[in-house]
C-alpha cells in the first residue's frame, strides 16, 4: 500500500501535543520536544538522557498519545538504522495510521535513515493466515531536512528492496519457475523494460549444459533464463546484473537434511535482489543502462536430475565435472554470466545465496564479496558502508584453483573435502565470463535473512542488497 508522504519545513510546528504517534530525534534534554513526561520518564527509569544515545525512550501520555524518543549524535549509516528500527518497532507496535517523525539536526544521514526506515518497515509482506493483519499506516509527517527529490529517491529504494522482501517469502508452491517467470514478465511490461526468456529446449539447442544439468531434473522443466533492460533515453554507464534464482532447493540427489532444507524457497533471493535494483533504478530514473539476467530453476531430484561425477559442457564450451548436486547454484550462474557478459558493460555485479560456507564465515550481518578488479571491491565495500548493507571483500587469488583441478574435466564443479567453499565458487564462476578481465563482482548473499531484522528492515527476510546495489550503481555514475 501506498504511505503518503507529507514533508513539513516549519519543524517547530511539530508539538507531541496535536499528534498521536510520534518518533523524535532530539539533540538535548532542553529541546522543547522532550516533554515533562518524557523527563519525569527518565529520572524513574534512573538514566541519564545521554543513554538514549543507545535505547530508546516510549513515553505515552501527551494527548493520551504515543511518542517514542532517540538521542541524536554522530554515527554511521548501519547504527541509525537499527537505532531508529528499534525504537520504530515500539512505535508502529500499536499499528498506528499516520506517524510523526521529527528530527532535530539537519544531519542528511539521520533525516534520509529515519524516513528509509519507516517507510520500509510500513510495506505489507506476504501472508497466508487467513485472516491477514494489514499494515494500517496511511500518512507519515516527516518534521526534518529532506527534499523532495531525496524523498522520491527513499521511495524508489523502498520499492525495490520490497519487491526483492515479497519474492523471496512468498511459499514454494506459489513461486514456481512458471509463476515466477510469469510475474517477472508482468513487471516487465509495468515498468517499460524489455523483457527475453530463453527456455530449457532453446538452453539445450544452445548447449548451455550447466544449466541445462540442473532445470532438467524438474517436472515440468520450467527453468529459464531471463533478460530484462532498462534503458532510458539518456544514459552515461552500462550495469550488467546477474541473479541466482533457484526457487526451491532440495539439494538435487545429495539431498539436503530437513533442518537445511527449511526455507529453501529463498535461494531465489539473488534475483529478487537484482530485480529490486533495476526496480529502484528505474524508478528513480537513473540514467544507466542496465541489463538483468535472472537464472531462474529448481534443484530437485528425479530420474532426470543431474547426479555427482557427470560431467556436462557449459555454454562457453568449458567441460564441468559434477562433484555434489547441491552447489547447484553456481551451475546455473555459469552459462548466465556467460550469455550476460557477450556485451561489454562497465560493471557485471551477480547476485547469489551462493555458500553455507560464506554464512559460516560472515554470520548473518554482512554479506562477501569477490572481485577481479580490487578497486571495484574496495567501491563496493564503501558502498557498503553508505547504505548500511555491509560486505566484506574476499580473497580472490588464482592458485585457489588448484584446488578445483579435475582428472576428468576442465574444472571442478566444487571439492567434497570443505576447505573455502565459497572463494571455490568465486573462482569456479569467473571461468565462465566471456572476457575474464571486464569489471565484476560477485556477491555471496550471506545476509539476506537475519532473526529479528537487520539494519533498516524488521523482517528476518530483509532485502539486503537492493540498496547496497542502488548506491555501488551510484558510486559507479560518479567514477
Ligand atoms: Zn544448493
Amino acid at each position: 500500500m501506498k504511505v503518503k508522504i507529507n514533508l513539513q519545513k516549519n519543524s517547530a510546528k511539530m508539538s507531541l501535543k496535536s499528534v498521536k504517534y510520534s518518533l523524535n530525534v532530539v539533540k538535548s534534554e532542553n529541546s522543547e520536544i522532550f516533554s515533562d513526561l518524557a523527563k519525569a520518564k527518565l529520572k524513574r527509569l534512573k538514566m541519564k538522557f545521554n543513554d538514549l544515545e543507545s535505547k530508546f525512550l516510549s513515553v505515552d501520555g501527551d494527548n493520551a498519545g504515543h511518542h517514542v524518543f532517540l538521542k541524536y549524535s554522530t554515527s554511521n549509516t548501519f547504527k541509525i538504522q537499527t537505532y531508529v528500527r528499534k525504537g520504530l518497532k515500539n512505535l508502529l507496535s500499536e499499528n498506528p495510521e499516520t506517524i510523526n517523525l521529527f528530527c532535530e539536526d539537519d544531519d542528511p544521514l539521520w533525516n534520509r535513515e529515519l524516513l528509509y526506515t519507516a517507510l520500509l518497515n510500513s510495506q505489507d509482506l506476504p501472508s497466508r493466515k487467513s485472516k491477514i493483519e494489514k499494515k494500517q499506516l496511511k500518512v507519515i509527517n516527516f518534521f526534518g531536512n529532506l527534499s523532495a527529490k531525496e524523498v522520491v529517491e527513499i521511495e524508489a529504494i523502498v520499492s525495490g528492496n520490497t519487491l526483492s522482501r515479497q519474492l523471496t517469502m512468498t511459499p514454494p508452491n506459489d513461486l514456481t519457475p512458471t509463476h515466477y517467470r510469469q510475474e517477472i514478465k508482468k513487471l516487465a511490461s509495468k515498468r517499460k523494460w524489455k523483457f527475453k526468456e530463453y527456455n530449457m529446449s532453446q538452453l539445450k539447442r544452445m548447449g548451455a549444459g550447466a544449466f541445462v544439468a540442473v532445470g532438467q531434473g524438474s517436472d515440468p522443466q520450467d527453468a529459464a533464463i531471463v533478460h530484462l533492460t532498462y534503458q532510458p533515453k539518456t544514459f552515461k554507464k552500462t550495469i550488467t546484473l546477474v541473479g541466482k534464482g533457484i526457487c526451491f532447493d532440495t539439494g538435487g540427489h545429495n539431498l539436503k537434511p530437513s533442518k537445511y532444507m527449511f526455507s529453501m524457497h529463498e535461494d531465489m533471493n539473488g534475483s529478487a535482489t537484482a530485480l529490486g535494483i533495476l526496480e529502484a533504478a528505474s524508478l528513480n530514473k537513473l540514467p544507466v543502462k542496465i541489463d538483468c539476467w535472472l537464472a531462474i530453476a529448481q534443484n530437485h531430484i528425479g530420474p532426470k536430475a543431474y547426479k555427482q561425477n557427470d560431467v556436462v559442457k557449459a555454454l562457453n564450451g568449458k567441460t564441468i565435472e559434477i562433484i555434489h548436486t547441491d552447489a547447484e547454484g553456481r551451475m546455473v550462474l555459469a552459462d548466465t554470466l556467460t550469455l550476460a557478459t557477450k556485451t561489454k558493460s562497465d560493471a557485471v555485479i551477480d547476485f547469489a545465496t551462493l555458500t553455507g560456507c560464506m554464512a559460516v564465515a560472515m554470520g548473518d550481518r554482512y554479506s562477501g564479496i569477490f572481485s577481479n578488479k580490487p578497486e571495484l571491491a574496495c567501491l563496493a565495500v564503501g558502498s557498503g558502508q553508505k547504505s548500511g548493507e555491509r560486505v566484506c571483500s574476499f580473497p580472490f587469488d588464482e592458485d585457489y584453483e588448484e584446488d578445483i583441478e579435475s582428472d576428468i574435466a576442465d574444472i571442478k564443479q566444487c571439492t567434497l573435502e570443505g576447505g573455502p567453499d565459497h572463494i571455490h565458487a568465486a573462482r569456479f564462476l569467473s571461468q565462465f565470463l566471456t572476457d575474464p578481465k571486464q569489471p565484476w563482482l560477485h556477491v555471496d548473499l550471506s545476509s539476506s535473512n537475519t532473526k529479528g531484522g537487520l539494519g533498516a528492515a524488521m523482517s528476518d527476510v530483509n532485502g539486503f542488497g537492493v540498496r547496497f546495489g542502488f548506491s555501488l550503481i551510484q558510486d559507479i555514475l560518479q567514477k
